[in-house]
């Protein structure tokens, strides 16, 4: 995968040179040198403004401080389980610069009290990798004192996997699927006790704020979302890969980036699978939590798919919804029900066999779904049908009305009646979620 970055920006993040950064290299960079009083560091993140980069986009200071008020032993996972089917940011940055997102945890861990520190991943190259940072560490005989442990703990890939309360769940032992909240791991972590979850790429900002400051950090970004941000570049675009970008630019300016999106460009694919999609207004929005979410999008993982003329908006969607309703953890009723309902609604749809009526239930599902299961997935189904209707409202209308020009759907009505699960299939094969998978 390409990497690169904004000509605007320093990267912060990625690294020009190839390869993996050992800990000689990381120390000649000056890793592992800016250890900052845990006050004082709570200080700096709290005016640096960072938010969390796993999707939430959660104020770090807030969590800080709210695990730092929990009594009892407290905790550290490194959340590198990348769920999201189009994001590289975190195995990118586990594979290749595993020890600043070790520095970063050691900072995290400072802050918060913690002793006891866990890297949580599935990709095979990055246990590697991590595994293999913590050894050059203890045989270097630095930056882990007696009193502090540090693990690696690999799982079996799945998109609930990576949300926190699977992280711990697993970790102890269990299943990596998703618990009720309350408790929160901050709450009630690993062991039962406080344990802060932070995303790779969260902790590996850390060392810049440590060693540069919070009005470093500012330099770039927006004021609500500042800092630079790991985009994974998917889809119709000439380059894709992975890039570190000012937050605040324009999606147009994003993917300038990767050699821009190829022909004019048809709209967006949002925060891996999870922000649902986004119609051509997207080129002009920028990447900014804040903004995109007022537009009912969202940045997400900051993964993002370029969909192009020959990309059906109705076909993307019900490929992208049947995934969510194999990858769901059957565990809440609603959300196994329900996502299973709009993948079906919307194959028959894809397929030129549903009428106004299911097109109006899909619109209810999209509302009433949301908050009703233990984790996000559900929440992602439900805005994917959402943004479907409100972003390109003429292409499900071509699928009611039997038109669409990119499906062929007037050939193919015969065929669909007959076997709409076959036909499906055969439509998924050129579409740009294969595109994606065949290329990570
Ligand atoms: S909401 Fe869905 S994916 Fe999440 S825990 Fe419940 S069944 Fe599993």
């Amino acid at each position: 995968m390409r990497v690169g970055w904004h000509p605007s920006i320093e990267p912060r993040l990625v690294r020009a040179a190839a390869g993996r950064e050992d800990l000689a290299a990381y120390l000649a960079a000056g890793g592992y040198r800016a250890r900052v009083q845990p006050e004082r560091l709570l200080e700096a993140v709290e005016r640096s403004g960072l938010r969390g980069r796993g999707g939430a986009a959660f104020s770090v200071a807030v969590k800080w401080k709210a695990i730092a008020q929990q009594p009892g032993g407290r905790h550290v996972i490194a959340n590198g389980e990348e769920g999201e089917p189009t994001s590289w940011k975190d195995r990118y940055l586990l594979r290749t610069r595993p020890h600043l997102v070790i520095d970063g945890m050691l900072h995290a861990a400072s802050a918060v009290g913690a002793t006891d520190l866990v890297i949580y991943l599935s990709d095979a190259e990055a246990e590697r990798s991590a595994r293999k940072a913590v050894a050059e560490l203890k045989a270097a005989e630095m930056a882990l004192s007696d009193d502090l442990h540090i693990n690696v703990f690999a799982v079996a890939p799945a998109y609930v996997a990576g949300e926190e309360t699977a992280a711990v769940r697993a970790i102890d032992g269990g299943p990596p699927k998703p618990l009720a909240k309350p408790p929160r791991p901050f709450e009630r972590g690993l062991s039962g006790e406080p344990t802060l979850v932070q995303n790779v790429e969260t902790l590996a900002n850390l060392p810049f704020i440590a060693r540069h400051g919070a009005e470093a950090f500012r330099e770039c970004g927006t004021h609500g979302s500042p800092g630079t941000i790991l985009f994974t570049a998917n889809g119709r675009c000439t380059s894709p890969g992975l890039y570190e970008l000012p937050l605040g630019i324009s999606l147009s300016e994003a993917f300038d980036v990767a050699g821009g999106v190829e022909g004019d460009g048809a709209g967006f694919l949002m925060g891996g699978y999870f922000a649902g999609l986004l119609g051509p207004r997207g080129f002009e929005l920028p990447l900014d939590y804040d903004v995109l979410r007022a537009t009912g999008s969202g940045l997400g993982c900051a993964a993002v798919t370029a969909l192009g003329g020959q990309d059906c908006p109705v076909n993307t969607a019900a490929e992208v919804m049947s995934f969510f309703a194999e990858a769901q953890a059957e565990q809440c009723g609603t959300c196994t029900r329900g996502t299973a309902a709009m993948a079906a609604t919307l194959r028959t749809l894809a397929a030129g066999g549903a009428d106004e009526a299911e097109a109006a239930m899909l619109q209810r599902w999209s509302v009433s779904l949301r908050g009703r299961g233990a984790c996000a997935l559900l929440d992602g189904a439900a805005a994917l049908a959402g943004s479907l209707l409100r972003e390109f409202p003429a292409a499900v209308q071509a699928h009611l009305d039997l038109n669409c020009v990119q499906c062929g759907l007037p050939r193919r009505r015969g065929e669909v009646e007959s076997s709409p699960a076959k036909q499906m299939t055969r439509g998924a094969s050129t579409s740009v979620c294969n595109t994606i998978r065949r290329r990570s």
